[in-house]
């Protein structure tokens, strides 16, 4: 983390020096958000990485959430809150899954386990699989929100009654418990207000999806068991009783029970069917019989419903589109995956930095409609997945074969579930994979996939991903090739990036620090010990600051040490030309291209530039 740049401070250096004079633009705000779950907390806090954003978040609730709900957070997410600052506080706290028991009638009908697996493949992430409360997570977020300049804090009590858009913004009808309704004008909103959202209704757009709806029970329990996996995530599959996922919870004795209830059908809702915690209690000792198991507390438990659903499109659908929704406003499945939460997390994080880019005059408003592209094409593959995956859950397996089918399909997409394996397609953020060639472990339209690195300057072994942070800059990481050719390369690059008049750095706002919108880093194949910092171009040792400090934590070098080799090994880069990689502000690939095709940079980021585009507003 770097702090002191413009001058030496005590206290918090996450805390950020308040703003007092907010301006706020023609008399609106710019960003309304709606609901303070994880979708609407995630954009909440990368907006309020902006202290020129004025951003309002609101919800009905009265506070925030205080027990339950989601708790899987992928290592996709675990990366996420890397960017943002605090996934070493979800991974101290949190339980990490690292194996999977899969459970199935014996031939004497009783319950045994079948398999035990690892939960994650070699080198998916270097963050791990966690469970913890969703309300633990909005803690996180709250916290963060508040340590930023303007000091965002949520206005709960405060409900969305309609919306109406008109050219240049949005006015939302609000009212609090005093019953009273109010207008609020905003430039953008952003629906992150669950599976009944209103600003979904108010846009007219429809859910599709099953006709029929699955009942789930949910609950947090400490137990008294003679079940020997009970600290272990398991999946039983009973014959006649139904079926049982335990996940084991933080804190090293709660554990929680997602019990698979009836299906509801037409207008029904989980309330009419009157199910109560001790049926919960009764249907889970059934399923894990002959084992024992005493609850002595229960510390949250719901029943409800989940249907397979996603929405037809993510925003207004206008040509420049003001109204948008995220998480379950736009698509809701079963909790089996655990990827209601961290699909809600990434959507949010897609349309952060765009909206962010937008709203600062960065980015034409073209590039928000990528958000409905990318976001919908993901939320409809999950809800396939979802589908097929309830469906070998809920099966009552017959042979042995049967249950197998399941341990199959759970092992091979754990890629998918740890959220890894988004890809989007070619778009205006997305190049066609031209040069792919060049890093064939780092694929365009993916996420920057981490690999240890050394930072030069200070010999501190890292996860290059590291410096890839929630701040909304695009970066630029250039991996050097070999010896005395991959040295120039880079120098020409660096010349071209730093005084071309073309160079996408040239458009960074007058006065700011060279790295403001777009940061570049590179990484050497040498060892550290060998590098000379004054021998490389001055753009990677920028001046910033009110002091013309040198930033010394752009430069990187091959670790040596690992034995599946270094990043250039363990990430398919050729060594001998080396690659630019242009990784968007959400640490997506944008695109690769050869360290000396310097115009293609140009070319792809005049694309988004507001005023090179037709109609830029
Ligand atoms: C009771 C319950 C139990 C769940 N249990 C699990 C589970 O065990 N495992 C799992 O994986 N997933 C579970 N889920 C789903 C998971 O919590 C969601 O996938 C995740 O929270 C989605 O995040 P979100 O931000 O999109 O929406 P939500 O978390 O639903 O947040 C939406 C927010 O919007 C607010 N809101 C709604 N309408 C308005 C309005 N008109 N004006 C102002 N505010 C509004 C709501 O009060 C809420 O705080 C559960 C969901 C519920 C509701």
């Amino acid at each position: 983390m770097q702090y002191f740049l413009n001058g030496v401070r005590t206290g918090n250096p996450e805390c950020v020096a308040a703003l007092n004079d907010r301006p706020t633009h023609s008399g609106h705000i710019d960003v309304l958000i709606v609901g303070c779950g994880p979708a609407g907390l995630t954009l909440a806090t990368q907006l309020s990485q902006f202290p020129d954003i004025d951003v309002k978040i609101i919800d009905r609730k009265p506070g925030p959430l205080q027990y339950g709900q989601a708790d899987g957070i992928a290592c996709r997410s675990m990366e996420m809150f890397q960017a943002f600052g605090f996934a070493d506080k979800v991974a101290r706290e949190g339980y990490w899954v690292n194996e999977v028991a899969f459970w199935r009638p014996g031939p004497d009908g009783a319950i045994c386990r079948t398999e035990r697996i690892r939960d994650m493949e070699d080198d998916l992430s270097e963050m791990p699989h966690i469970i913890l409360s969703q309300a633990r997570i909005h803690e996180f977020f709250l916290e963060k929100m508040a340590l930023n300049a303007r000091r965002l804090k949520p206005d709960y009590d405060c409900q969305l009654l309609e919306l109406s858009r008109g050219k240049h913004s949005v006015t939302a009808k609000l009212m609090r418990s005093d019953k009273r309704p109010f207008d609020v004008k905003a430039r953008y909103v952003v629906g992150c207000d669950g599976a009944r959202s209103r600003v979904r209704e108010c846009l007219g757009i429809a859910l599709k999806g099953e006709a029929t709806r699955q009942l789930w029970g949910v609950m947090d329990v400490l137990c008294v068991t003679d079940f020997p996996d009970i600290r272990l995530k398991c999946a039983i599959q009973s014959v006649g009783q139904g079926s049982l996922l335990i996940i084991p919870r933080e804190g090293g004795y709660m554990v929680r029970m997602y019990i698979e209830l009836d299906e509801l059908h037409g207008d029904e809702r989980a309330a009419d069917r009157g199910v109560s915690v001790d049926d919960l209690i009764a249907k889970a000792q059934s399923i894990l019989a002959p084992f024992q198991m005493e609850v002595k507390e229960v510390g949250w438990w719901s029943a409800y419903e989940i249907g397979q659903r996603v929405s037809d499109r993510f925003d207004d659908g206008c040509e420049a589109p003001r109204i948008f929704i995220a998480g379950d406003a736009g698509h809701t499945h079963s909790p089996k995956a655990g990827q209601g939460m961290n699909v809600s997390m990434a959507d949010a994080f897609n349309i952060g930095w765009k909206l962010a880019a937008v709203v600062r005059g960065d980015a034409h408003p073209k590039l928000l409609r990528t958000y409905s592209e990318e976001r919908r094409a993901k939320a409809k593959e999950l809800i396939d997945f979802d589908r097929e995956m309830a469906r070998l859950f809920s099966e009552k397996p017959r042979t042995a074969e049967d249950a197998k089918k399941f341990q199959r399909y759970f092992a091979k997409h754990g890629r998918y579930t740890a959220g890894v394996e988004t890809r989007y397609q070619s778009s205006l953020i997305v190049h066609q994979a031209d040069h792919q060639e060049l890093t064939k472990g780092l694929k365009i339209g993916t996420r920057f996939h981490s690999s240890p690195v050394i930072r030069a300057a200070d010999a501190r072994p890292m996860e290059l991903g590291h410096c890839l942070t929630a701040d909304g800059r695009w970066r630029l990481i250039v991996f050097v090739g070999r010896g005395d050719r991959g040295m120039e390369a880079l120098r020409h690059l660096c010349q071209f990036l730093q005084y071309d008049a073309t160079s996408p750095l040239q458009f960074q706002p007058r006065g700011s620090d060279s790295d403001q919108w777009i940061d570049v880093r590179a990484v050497l194949q040498i060892s550290h010990w060998d590098l000379d910092l004054n021998q490389l171009p001055d753009l990677l040792r920028p001046r910033k600051g009110k002091y013309g400090l040198i930033d010394y934590e752009k430069i990187f070098c091959a670790d040596l040490s690992p034995q599946s080799g270094d990043i250039f090994t363990q990430r398919g880069i050729d060594r001998e030309t080396g690659a630019l990689v242009v990784v968007r502000p959400d640490q997506f690939i944008a695109d690769v291209m050869p360290i000396n095709e310097a115009s293609r940079i140009s070319r792809f980021f005049d694309k988004i530039r507001p005023n090179l585009l037709q109609g830029s507003a």
